[in-house]
């Protein structure tokens, strides 16, 4: 079970992250409301424990969005004492349940048993083009039935392009959301084409139509149409 945690208090989010490992699952801490969009947007969690008082993009700001995108995993918020308008804001937001801080560590983690029992969510859809095949969730690539060993760094890339699949992706994008580095310097820029290559290497090379295409001086296209 993979669960992300949205918590700008850094004492409360490592005290999190810490039991909550303890527990057996695997945890993706966020201390911003933008950086765990962004984790939930692009990967796939079975629950969120999502603070409602975040800075900057608050916590029912970011399950809104998140919800619009129909993202599909269970949310528990964690409101301030006496801040009632919240849970019932957070309970019409699309939230599965709250829990009022401070709160004792065994309840929480007994919410989230509940809540994980209680809804199995909606499995997250593999991602086709032509004969490749990608399961976000077990991070496991087909194509033509045979498996391909990837890095993670290259499942990342491959998942990247696949997500924008028909559309040129550039380096820049490359850059901020698969090597998460906000600005574009020429040595990345070479560690790029070398994934990239490396990538194409076990996507492509072994089978007869061709996925993955450079655009020159823009960047790449995972499509099925040849250029
Ligand atoms: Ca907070």
């Amino acid at each position: 079970m993979r669960l992300l945690v949205i918590e700008d208090e850094p004492k409360v989010g490592h005290a999190l992250l810490e039991g909550l490992q303890a527990e057996g699952y695997e945890v993706v801490l966020a201390e911003t409301g933008e950086e765990g969009f962004f984790l939930a947007s692009n990967r796939a969690f079975d629950l969120i424990v999502l603070d409602v008082m975040l800075p900057g993009r608050d916590g029912l700001e970011v399950l809104a969005a998140l919800r619009k995108q129909n993202m599909a995993a269970q949310v528990l918020i964690l409101t301030a004492k006496d801040a009632i308008e919240d849970r019932v804001a957070g309970l019409d937001t699309g939230a599965d349940d709250y829990l009022v801080k401070p709160f004792a560590f065994p309840e929480l983690s007994a919410r989230i048993r509940a809540l994980l029992r209680r809804g199995k969510p909606e499995p997250v859809a593999s991602l086709r083009i032509g004969t490749l095949e990608i399961d976000p969730v077990t991070r496991t690539v087909l194509r033509e039935g045979l498996r391909l060993e990837l890095t993670v760094r290259e499942f990342e890339l491959l998942e990247f392009l696949a997500r924008n699949k028909g559309r040129v992706v550039s380096r820049e994008m490359l850059a901020r959301d698969v090597w998460k580095e906000p600005g574009r310097a020429t040595p990345l820029d070479n560690v790029i084409d070398v994934h990239v290559a490396r990538l194409r290497k076990k996507l492509d090379d072994p089978f007869e139509g061709k996925l993955l295409h450079t655009v020159r001086g823009v960047g790449f296209i995972l499509s099925e149409e040849t250029s």
